[in-house]
């Protein structure tokens, strides 16, 4: 099926249905992500031959879902993660919402979803939090995390593309991830369970590459009181040539001393297709070419490299980033049958990179310095 009409919904045509029972809001004090949601969700149908109807914010409710629906089934789903933030100035605010979208889209024609127009859509979520604006809390750390998702609504058993799409966006109030400040946490290297590998499609944020990383989630947990695994990509049967991957929501980055007296370099994975190209990710990269004091580099590193720099002492920081924790600094690494990798970090130290980038990054997104990545609503 394919969507003859080749129509996009557009904000234009936007209904707004406000709720009479707004509800009461939760205290800031110890919110947990993603457990409270605002008054008002969006919505929009597409039917293909038929085209999309009409976007609509109406109170938030549950969908009434076919039990057929593929995107049950076979997990013809994406969706994306971003946050509004209230800026100094009290404005709201969202962070480089253009790289959302365009991986929002990306995501949805890989599974075949019905085709939309991203400007389009960015203003019916725009609406959305003003509509809920009184939900945004107007604190530092805190935000509005914000959910688009898309599945596919086809009431068909078969493996085949999508008749029929639902697209809808959430809101929840969070707060900072680290309530009483950084916190380092150990990971654990998974040299089994593989997240994305060449070919795949690691690279878009689709609902069948987090499913199944639950489990090396709980192993990790369980066995080596990780709070995240860090995958790698083997190249072979030598598990020291595995190269460095991502965790299960966060992209990863090590910083480290070249040696012989060579300076610093800051690596990340390169986009190969098999990691997801993070917001954060992009924007660390981009605020570290532009200090230019170190080497920025998205390359393959091994765990050969990773131990040989640990053992001679050349690791200075470990971290991961992603939208809802920012910048996650890591102080161990655990690895079946090694030694633990330890990187000391202090949390009250302002001079790591971890501390440099959660700050230029907040500064940023709570509207304390212009820039063009705030994206006023
Ligand atoms: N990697 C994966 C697998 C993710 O799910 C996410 C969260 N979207 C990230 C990295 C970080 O991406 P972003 O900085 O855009 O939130």
């Amino acid at each position: 099926a394919e969507d003859t009409t080749g129509d996009k919904f557009r904000y234009a045509d936007l209904e707004v249905h406000r709720t009479r029972n707004p509800q009461r809001k939760p205290q800031l004090e110890g919110l947990l992500f993603g457990q409270h949601f605002t008054d008002h969700m969006f919505q929009v149908e597409h039917v293909y031959g038929g085209g999309w109807g009409c976007p609509t914010i109406h109170p938030f409710a549950p969908f009434q879902m076919h039990p057929a629906s593929s995107g049950i089934h076979i997990g013809l789903s994406c969706f994306e993660g971003m946050k509004a933030y209230m800026g100094v100035d009290g404005r709201g605010r969202l962070f480089r919402p253009d790289m959302n979208m365009a991986r929002f889209h990306r995501s949805s024609r890989r599974l075949h979803l019905a085709d939309f127009d991203q400007m389009e859509f960015l203003e019916c979520l725009k609406e959305l939090l003003r509509v809920d604006k009184s939900w945004l809390p107007a604190k530092e750390g805190y935000s509005l995390y914000v959910r688009p998702f898309m599945f596919s609504s086809s009431h068909n058993l078969g493996i085949a593309p999508p008749s029929r799409t639902t697209m809808s966006v959430i809101v929840s109030p969070c707060g900072p991830y680290f309530p009483t400040g950084m916190r380092p946490v150990r990971l654990f290297v998974d040299e089994h369970m593989v997240r994305a590998w060449p070919g795949g499609a690691g690279d878009v944020k689709i609902a069948g590459n987090y499913s199944p990383t639950i489990e090396p989630l709980v192993a990790a947990a369980r066995d080596y009181g990780a709070s995240q695994s860090l995958f790698v990509l083997p190249q072979g049967p030598d598990r020291d040539q595995a190269v460095l991957s991502e965790a299960g929501g966060m992209n990863f980055f090590a910083y480290i001393d070249k040696g012989g007296g060579q300076g610093q370099e800051l690596v990340t994975p390169p986009l190969d297709g098999t990691v997801l190209p993070g917001i954060t990710r992009d924007s660390i990269l981009q605020l570290a070419r532009s200090w230019g004091e170190f080497q920025v580099s998205e390359r393959y590193m091994t765990l050969l490299e990773l131990d040989q720099a640990a053992k001679a002492g050349r690791i200075r920081e470990l971290f991961m980033c992603g939208t809802a924790a920012v910048v996650q600094p890591v102080h161990e690494l655990a690895r079946a049958q090694r030694d633990m990798v330890t990187v000391a970090f202090d949390p009250k130290d302002v001079t790591t990179l971890t501390a440099r980038f959660t700050r230029a990054l907040a500064d940023i997104q709570y509207g304390h310095v212009p820039h063009e990545w705030s994206v006023p609503f």
